[in-house]
């Protein structure tokens, strides 16, 4: 029987929009496990939340990898005995457009992007499903319960030729995230995106050390900045808490403006 306390699992969630996500997560009494392949950043943050007290885990985990995602699971339920959320965020970046991205580099990108969103998701779906099948929760209880949250990015509309795979994985994610919420539906489980714009992280550190693509990127952004990663998380919380029990299937863009412009990313 599924306490009612809620459980998540956040990958990625050692740094950036992950750790925030599990900030916020755990401000709001959700027990948290970070998944994640940094080990040191990982557990400092768990430390950080109460892993002491039970109230935070981190699994070391590539979630490009089957056995590492079996293993997830497998100690989430061991720490917690249940799964409610998911927040499916690991992502990685490869330089090169079509005609210069090696095939080891596309396949490192969708492995950790697509393959690993799919490995993970599969994994919590099945596991949230068995959960309603034993505890009768369909319906309203399922409706507060349950949610999974795809980390997408602007990327899945708008492309960047350089960031050929990381465009595809994105674009492939939200129709991941579409098809999900039509099969798990019928149990309550809502499945939504975020489309992030730019966010101060390690994955802009490029772009933050380069002030002419900074000025390019705040050229698009009508809000002319760059979010916080917070600012992410607090829609990860919307999406997974009651106040969205009418949303699945779509994807919300957190982009300060940018999709309203029609422009051609460089
Ligand atoms: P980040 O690089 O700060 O964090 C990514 C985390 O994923 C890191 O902790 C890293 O160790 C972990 N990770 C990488 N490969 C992994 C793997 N195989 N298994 C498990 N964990 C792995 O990046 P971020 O900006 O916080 O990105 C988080 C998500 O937000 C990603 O899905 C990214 O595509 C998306 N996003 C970010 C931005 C942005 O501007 N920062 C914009 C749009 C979308």
């Amino acid at each position: 029987m599924a306490g009612s306390e809620r459980v998540a699992i956040v990958t990625g969630g050692a740094s950036g929009i992950g750790a925030a996500c599990a900030r916020r997560l755990a401000e709001e009494g959700v027990r948290v496990v970070i998944a994640d392949i940094d080990k040191k950043a990982g557990e400092a943050l768990a430390n950080d939340l109460g892993a002491a007290k039970n109230r935070a885990l981190f699994v070391s985990c590539d979630v490009a990898d089957k056995l590492s995602v079996a293993n997830l699971m497998a100690e989430t339920l061991s720490a917690f005995g249940q799964l409610d959320i998911l927040i499916n965020n690991a992502a990685i970046l490869a330089k090169g457009d079509i005609l210069s991205l090696e095939l080891a580099d596309f396949d490192k990108v969708i492995g950790v992007n697509l393959r690993g969103a799919f490995l993970v998701a599969r994994a919590c779906a099945r596991q949230m499903t068995r959960q309603i099948e034993e505890d009768d929760t369909r319906g309203d209880d399922a409706r507060r319960r349950y949610a999974i949250v795809n980390m997408s990015s602007i990327n899945a509309v708008v492309s960047i030729a350089d960031q050929l795979a990381y465009s595809t994985s994105k674009g492939a994610l939200n129709q991941m995230t579409k098809s999900m919420a039509l099969s798990l539906a019928p149990y309550g489980i809502r499945v939504n995106a975020i489309g992030p714009g730019s966010v101060n992280t390690d994955i802009l550190k490029a772009v933050n050390e380069d002030k002419a693509a900074m000025e390019a990127v705040l050229s698009r952004t009508p809000l002319a900045r760059i979010a916080d990663p917070d600012e992410i998380a607090s829609i990860a919380w919307f999406l997974a808490c009651k106040e969205s029990s009418y949303i699945t299937g779509t994807c919300i863009y957190a982009d300060g403006g940018r999709l309203a412009l029609n422009y051609v990313m460089k």
